[in-house]
């Protein structure tokens, strides 16, 4: 058994958890807002500082963070929803603060290997896991490897064409399965009906919200179950084609989006069936939500701090 110290940054806010080896539950753990008086790299640091003292066996640190980074020069590349963040050199920067290795990784890849170890995936050699929230991301494992590529920003899952003409996606790009299937695109998309004209008892609701227009789609709304049956019959769509790439054993869907479970997850299993090539794909395949759910990037980070992955 060996003690780390893992760390998650998003856009709203910082975890860090003190760890043992093989655990899931953390022995201390703290949080702070990403932004506030200082840098989020010092607010960082800052509060990895305040579990830091209190323990002098800690043997490494895994950190995971939004958007794509490169984990082998542990660099973030760019994120998103961090003022200034872009090239970072996020472990560069933690190193010269604390003197164990640093381990840094893209926080959907590291959910995947969190899932993996500890969640949902336990006992699978072949996983795809997805987020499904405001934005969509994820991570892929085969053969018990977590995919990279050449600078770890492999498996980028929600920035994937699916309509080349289609709605425009937060990168910029037009139509990727991010401005189809999200959160917010399923906001949209009723936004959108909304303003022209479409009846619904969402009329006097706005802005609205992917949890609202569940809620109305549960209670019959046409326009909100319009909106989940198109952003599943997407998501369907695109995990049919990862199902012809990686041939996994289980889809492991994460995110508060898959909170509306069956508004989403039955046009989804639809769309699969109806786009896979061979029901051979099919055989043997677990469609599951994660077990981990928030916690799956701070474990993931665990897994990459304690198991010393590039
Ligand atoms: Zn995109």
């Amino acid at each position: 058994m060996s003690r780390h110290l893992v760390a998650d940054i998003g856009g709203t806010q910082i975890r860090a958890a003190l760890f043992d080896s093989e655990t899931t539950t953390p022995l201390l753990i703290k949080k702070t807002t990403t932004i506030g008086d200082n840098s989020a790299l010092d607010r960082l640091c800052d509060l990895m500082g305040e579990i830091w003292k209190n323990d002098r066996t800690i043997e490494s640190i895994g950190v995971a963070a939004a958007g794509p980074t490169d984990p082998y020069q542990g660099i973030v590349i760019a994120a998103p929803n961090i003022p200034g963040w872009v090239n970072v050199p996020l472990r560069e920067y933690i190193s010269q603060r604390f003197d164990v290795p640093v381990y840094v990784g893209n926080d959907a890849n590291l959910a995947a290997l969190g899932e993996w170890k500890f969640g949902a995936g336990k006992g699978h050699h072949h996983l795809i896991y997805m987020t499904i929230s405001t934005g969509i991301g994820g991570g892929v494992i085969s053969d018990d490897r977590l995919i990279l590529g050449q600078f770890g920003i492999a498996a980028e899952m929600g920035h994937v064409t699916v309509i080349p003409d289609g709605p425009i996606c937060p990168c910029g790009q037009l139509g990727h399965l991010e401005a189809l299937s999200s959160g917010t695109a399923i906001a949209q998309y009723v936004q959108d009906g909304l303003n022209n004209g479409v009846k619904s008892q969402l009329i006097n609701r706005e802005p609205v919200t992917a949890k609202i227009i569940a809620e109305a789609a549960r209670s019959g709304d046409r326009l909100a179950r319009d909106a989940f049956d198109r952003a599943g019959k997407y998501l369907g769509l695109m995990i049919a084609n990862y199902l012809h790439l990686f041939n996994p054993s289980i889809i492991i869907l994460g995110g508060g989006v898959v909170q509306s479970g069956e508004l989403l997850l039955r046009p989804t299993r639809d769309s699969i069936e109806a786009n896979v090539l061979s029901p051979k794909y099919l055989e043997n395949l677990t469609i599951s939500k994660s077990a981990l759910g928030d916690e799956a990037g701070l474990l993931g980070a665990l897994v990459l701090a304690s198991a010393n992955l590039p």
